[in-house]
């Protein structure tokens, strides 16, 4: 078992790894703390600040950029996709929720296909309409024919579904 006093933060000052805590103080409302440490080779004080941070989710795009997840940006890609479609914020809210978990299980970073394709997937259960113009966005349809093509796997899907 580790000592108490053990810390693994490096002195500052010596460079010794031994290092112990003598005060702990929230700041920042609690999103920081800031801990006084004392180097037990030199007795210098210093300072170190501890920030809560989320595991981040990382998207790799098809140019091979990464970028943090941004659920605000699929949002917006969904809300214009929607224009004028009786659909529920709260719906986008859910399917956004709802890709970021799956996503998260799969591990810590996924391509920007991937998140598209859930996208897609979850949105085709909320308004065919507004799918076929995400996905005519997503998958940049070319001409009409791509259209007509998804609307009748729609409705092919729609007809195994029916009752
Ligand atoms: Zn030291």
């Amino acid at each position: 078992m580790l000592p108490a006093s053990f810390s693994g933060v490096q002195c500052p000052i010596c460079r010794a790894t031994d290092t112990r805590v003598i005060d702990s103080r929230s700041a920042d409302g609690g999103e920081t703390i800031r801990r006084r440490r004392e180097c037990t080779s030199c007795e210098r004080r210093f300072n170190t600040f501890e920030r809560v941070e989320e595991a981040s989710l990382v998207v790799v795009k098809r140019s091979g950029l990464r970028e943090p997840f941004d659920g605000e940006k699929i949002s917006r890609g969904l809300i214009a996709a929607s224009k004028g479609r009786p659909v529920e914020l709260a719906d986008f809210e859910r399917l956004i929720c709802g890709v970021e978990e799956e996503a998260r299980s799969n591990g810590a970073d996924v391509t920007s296909e991937w998140v598209g394709l859930a996208v897609l997937d979850r949105l085709r259960h909320i308004d065919e309409v507004s799918y076929l113009r995400f996905a005519s966005v997503y998958k940049s349809f070319n001409d009409i024919a791509d259209f007509e093509r998804e609307a009748r796997l729609i409705k092919l899907e729609a007809g195994l579904q029916a009752p």
